[in-house]
């Protein structure tokens, strides 16, 4: 409980908590403080862009989200969605309005920092520079992408590849936080062990601006076993990254078992990986307070079902969380539109 208390009035002290509340152990009912980042669950899901930034955004609070993610280009493409003058504006606002936290905009697939075609890795990073540049429009958010896939091209070349790649297209004062996602091993993708992160990371010079989103489904299939040994898990990103480098999470199961490097999501509870351990991670002191990202295969109202069914097994917020749904936000999106 100590630590609860603790870790509500600072919420930036989470990196030098260690895990004694059990998940199990709901905190007593206290009036949420305005500033904190563990009273309500930061969760939201992939979102689609296609009708305009308007229409993400009410998709966005329709289904009780108070983060997201999107594509700011086609994801299988190298287009960028054209901007109707004031949308960036009339976006911002209504995010703000419904009191959203940072959200991640992601990489298109296509992006590979470390192609062993110089014409693609200069394209890769022509598209990541046009991106960020969009992205300071959208101060204070996050830019997450897959490291790259390397092909026959050494490790060492790949990496190196990649922070130079990195280093051409990030600059001093960046209002955004590049993420280097972990990797489920598919292919030759780089990132599937954090050592691999860790050599990136190491190689860019904006350290400020740059961190790590960890996929579950992607963690769970490169080998790491998050289903018992989460803990051991989380303390090894720690030695060798640093838990303050962590700056958001996929919250996906995965329809593999552990190791199979095959990378494909499926819902909460029905994988491999299972509801308990998702509902540990968004309960972990040293995680409760990032956005955790839905990226299941289902539509918008299968996402509300999921957020709607976590935010329940937050323990850190379930006042403010009653307080959503008494606000009808959840319950209006699936009792009338769908
Ligand atoms: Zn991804
Ligand atoms: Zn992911």
């Amino acid at each position: 409980m100590k630590n609860y208390n603790r870790c509500k009035k600072h919420c930036k002290e989470h990196e030098t908590l260690t895990y004694e509340t059990p998940a199990s152990e709901t905190p007593v009912n206290e009036t949420p403080a305005s500033e904190t980042c563990i009273n309500e669950l930061s969760i939201g899901t992939h979102l689609s862009v296609a009708k305009g930034y308007a229409a993400l955004a009410k998709d966005a609070v329709q289904i009780g989200a108070n983060t997201f993610q999107m594509f700011i280009r086609n994801p299988r493409g190298a287009r960028a969605k054209e901007l109707k003058p004031g949308e960036i504006e009339t976006f911002l606002d209504s995010l703000q309005m419904h009191g959203f936290g940072p959200f991640i905009a992601h990489a298109p697939y296509t992006l590979n920092l470390c192609s062993s075609s110089r014409h693609l890795r200069e394209l890769s990073a022509r598209m990541m520079g046009e991106d960020l540049q969009r992205m300071e429009l959208m101060p204070g958010n996050l830019y997450n992408l897959h490291p790259g896939s390397r092909l026959d091209q050494p490790l060492d070349s790949a990496i190196e590849q990649i922070a130079q790649g990195l280093n051409h297209v990030m600059f001093p004062d960046m209002k955004t936080t590049v993420l280097l996602e972990t990797m489920s091993g598919k292919g030759s993708e780089v990132g599937k062990r954090f050592e691999e992160l860790k050599e990136i990371l190491d190689r860019v010079a904006q350290k400020d601006h740059i961190g790590v989103c960890m996929d579950a489904c992607h963690m769970w299939d490169s080998g790491y076993d998050i289903v018992d040994r989460l803990d051991e898990t989380l303390e090894q990103f720690d030695r060798l990254i640093g838990l303050n480098r962590l700056k958001a999470f996929h919250i996906n199961d995965s329809m593999n078992v552990r190791e199979s490097h095959k990378d494909r999501h499926t819902l909460i509870g029905e994988g491999h990986i299972g509801e308990d351990t998702i509902i540990r991670i968004i309960n972990h002191p040293r995680l409760c307070h990032l956005p955790f990202i839905l990226e299941t295969p289902t539509d918008l109202a299968g996402h509300a079902q999921e957020i709607k069914k976590l935010r329940k097994q937050y323990v850190w917020g379930s006042v403010s969380d009653k307080i959503s749904e008494q606000n009808g936000i959840i319950k209006t999106y699936l009792g009338t539109d769908f």
